[in-house]
């Protein structure tokens, strides 16, 4: 029942610093109430070197306190190094209120393509036609690990990626990918995207559920004057900076004073530190084109 999401640009960040962002985002959203929640992670700073690592998924029922003792467990367990510094990482999170499916790991969110995390997904409301998505995917050879309505998003998302490439095409960009999924989906949702295809990068959509973007400038002298509508704010641009989905701005304050409310039908594609914001248009099923906030 909540979403939450920690991208450090061009700044140095620990795998610790990162969980520990991620964790306390989750006990942020706590109160909106769940029964399960699940984080992503990169598992090598080394990640667009060819052929990209998984990314971790890490999924617990119960408490955040419960999540958050998993994960230190496994890390131990598998030797993962808290020490090792991304400078830029983009990581997820969640927290469920189940509503198909009981509460247990493999329902929990994020959500997997396939049990190399091509496409990751977190999801905060309720897809009403993935009976229809559900059926047509395993037609086509996926098969399904959970009961819930959020695993055709992300297999969705695989099987759209899979098709344009075999076509021959040049490689859809990671914007394209999603606009593609959104236009099957139905019912009510905010959604957080990640893939191992496009590494350093989340992009984040949404219709009926809640969503804000907020950025932290870390170099905010270099950036005086720079109001949350300037356009600089929204294109990319190489200046360290830390940014943040979420499904409420009680996860947000504490890191940030510009926090922008995403509006049914966009997208955020966070993106070489720049958050570029498209409108997903219905009748047609394609952007209108950048969007960059008109000043208020
Ligand atoms: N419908 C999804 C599920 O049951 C998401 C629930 C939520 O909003 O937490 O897994």
């Amino acid at each position: 029942c909540g979403i939450f999401a920690y991208v450090n640009f061009n700044v140095n960040k620990e795998r610790r610093y990162i969980l520990e962002v991620l964790f306390n985002g989750l006990r942020r959203l706590e109160y909106r109430g769940y029964d399960s929640a699940g984080i992503s992670i990169d598992s090598t700073s080394d990640s667009d070197s060819n052929g990209c690592p998984p990314p971790l998924v890490f999924r617990q029922e119960g408490n955040i306190e419960s999540l958050v003792q998993s994960v230190y467990q496994e890390v131990a367990a598998t030797n993962l190094n808290l020490e090792e510094s991304f400078s830029t990482h983009a990581g997820i999170a969640h927290t469920r209120w189940a509503t198909h499916g009981e509460p247990a790991p493999r329902n929990s969110h994020p959500q997997t393509s396939d049990p190399g995390n091509e496409f990751l997904v977190a999801h905060n409301g309720v897809i009403t036609n993935y009976t229809v998505l559900k059926e047509t995917l395993v037609r086509h050879g996926f098969t399904f690990e959970s009961e819930t309505d959020t695993e055709v998003i992300p297999k969705l998302a695989k099987f759209i990626f899979d098709n344009m490439n075999e076509e021959g095409e040049k490689i859809m960009q990671f914007s394209q990918v999603v606009l593609e999924v959104m236009r099957h989906l139905e019912g009510a949702y905010a959604l957080i995207f990640k893939s191992r295809h496009f590494p350093n990068e989340l992009i984040a959509c949404k219709r009926g559920s809640p969503l804000l973007l907020g950025v932290k400038e870390l170099n905010e002298e270099a950036n005086i004057g720079t109001s949350f509508n300037d356009a600089k704010f929204l294109s990319s641009n190489r200046q360290p900076k830390e940014l943040f989905l979420s499904s409420d701005a009680s996860a947000l304050v504490e890191h940030s004073k510009k926090v922008l409310v995403i509006e049914d039908g966009e997208i955020v594609h966070l993106k070489d530190g720049g958050a570029s914001i498209f409108k997903f248009d219905d009748a047609k099923g394609k952007r209108h084109g950048a969007l960059t906030r008109p000043p208020s």
